[in-house]
């Protein structure tokens, strides 16, 4: 059975030129960077290479990239980061009610530590609108995080609208408050520049563009207040210590470099076969709807509810048929909470229960796409014949 891989969201397969990057790093080439002799020179000027290229694909400047251990220590730094710099300013901080964990768990944590964080909600596309930001900044506010994509259901936040609303409040009060976004799901796959969307902090992971798991990094922007959260060398310009991921960092590198080249192609081959799924499952399953924004959402991301059937029963099914999906309801995870985000969107519990995501990449295919919806409606009729749910005999 040819397997079908539809979960590019999770995580991605690294490209082999990423790993024929690295695997000098791997052997030969294992100086530390620290070190002044030439086997530390010849791998630091790796990671500033690394670094240049990241830093190209975001339009920022090399020196304001910090190499993290991936999306999550990213997101982390930068909100305990701002939070624990700029306490004496305020302790207000503004995001939203469908973050993925990595900033939404920073911000309870942060709860316990005197902060006040006001989650603010989306409208049924999952769109967080800019005049709910504006209307939340009060005069302790310090920081807003909105994610640029969410991973579940693949909305894109009108980032610079939200950055000019803070923007007018920042020099209104002549106090700064930073903005940081999630840019996990975007970097690599839609551009995302730092100044076209006007953000101080960007969080990014290498695995989910065709590159090593365990690498990230957190853009900086010039003159940003940041504490550290690993104490220990100078490296990172001192804002993180312990000696660099040599590997990780050259095949982030690697992959960032590839992403800009591809990424235009990428988009214009990825759009239709994400909107040829969308329309024949609508038109083949019934009592199935899209979640997420109609048009502004990620060109690889597919997110349904399907009614009167559970999300997880659906991806078990479809993994016995070789097919690799994704839900926001899994029981295994010992709730039966169906996802924030679906909650946020104002889905019913059953729909919520019955959702399923697809996740394109760069190696899926038409023909993949015929076969998951042949599939899919095969499913989905055998566990609706089985669902008590189902009224009439559907
Ligand atoms: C995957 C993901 C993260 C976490 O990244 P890791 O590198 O796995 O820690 C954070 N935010 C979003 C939106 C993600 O999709």
């Amino acid at each position: 059975m040819k397997k079908i891989y539809l979960d590019y969201a999770a995580t991605t397969p690294v490209e082999p030129k990423v790993v024929e990057a690295m695997r000098p790093y791997h052997s030969e080439k294992f100086g530390n960077p620290s070190s002044i002799h030439s086997y530390g020179q010849e791998t630091r000027a790796a990671i500033e290479q690394a670094r240049e290229k990241v830093a190209r694909l975001i339009g920022a400047k090399p020196d304001e990239i910090v190499f993290t251990s991936g999306g999550t220590e990213a997101d982390n730094m930068a909100l305990e980061g701002v939070a624990f710099a700029n306490e004496t300013m305020g302790n207000h901080i503004i995001t939203s009610s469908i973050e993925h964990p990595a900033v939404l768990e920073c911000c309870r944590f942060l709860e316990t530590r005197g902060f006040s964080v006001t989650y603010l909600p989306v409208d049924e596309f999952g769109v967080v609108s800019p005049e709910s930001v504006r209307a939340a900044i009060t005069e302790k506010t310090i920081l807003v995080s909105i994610m640029h994509a969410n991973n579940e259901i693949g909305t894109i936040q009108p980032i610079a609208e939200i950055a000019k609303e803070i923007g007018v409040r920042s020099s209104e009060s002549g106090r700064k408050i930073y903005f940081h976004t999630d840019a996990v799901q975007t970097v690599g796959h839609i551009p995302a520049n730092v100044d076209e969307l006007g953000v101080d902090l960007l969080a990014v992971s290498a695995h989910k563009l065709y590159g090593p798991k365990g690498t990230g990094f957190l853009y900086v922007r010039k003159g940003t207040k940041l504490v550290s959260l690993i104490h220990g060398g100078s490296q990172e310009h001192n804002r993180r210590g312990s000696t660099e991921n040599l590997t990780g960092i050259v095949g982030f590198g690697a992959a960032a470099e590839i992403a800009a080249r591809e990424m235009g192609s990428e988009i214009k081959k990825m759009t239709p076969l994400r909107d040829k799924l969308i329309k024949d499952v609508l038109a083949k399953i019934p009592d199935t709807q899209l979640n997420g924004h109609p048009t502004l959402r990620l060109p690889n991301n597919v997110n349904f509810s399907i009614n009167f059937i559970e999300g997880e029963s659906i991806l078990l099914n479809l993994d016995l048929e070789g097919i690799a999906a994704s839900t926001g309801s899994a029981c295994s995870s010992g709730t039966f909470e169906p996802s924030h985000v679906l909650k946020a969107i104002g889905l019913s519990y059953q729909l919520a229960h019955g959702s399923i995501r697809f996740s394109l990449g760069k190696h899926t295919t038409e023909a993949e796409i015929d076969q998951v919806v042949e599939v899919l409606d095969k499913v989905v009729k055998k566990l609706r014949a089985m669902s008590p749910l189902v009224k009439g005999g559907k």
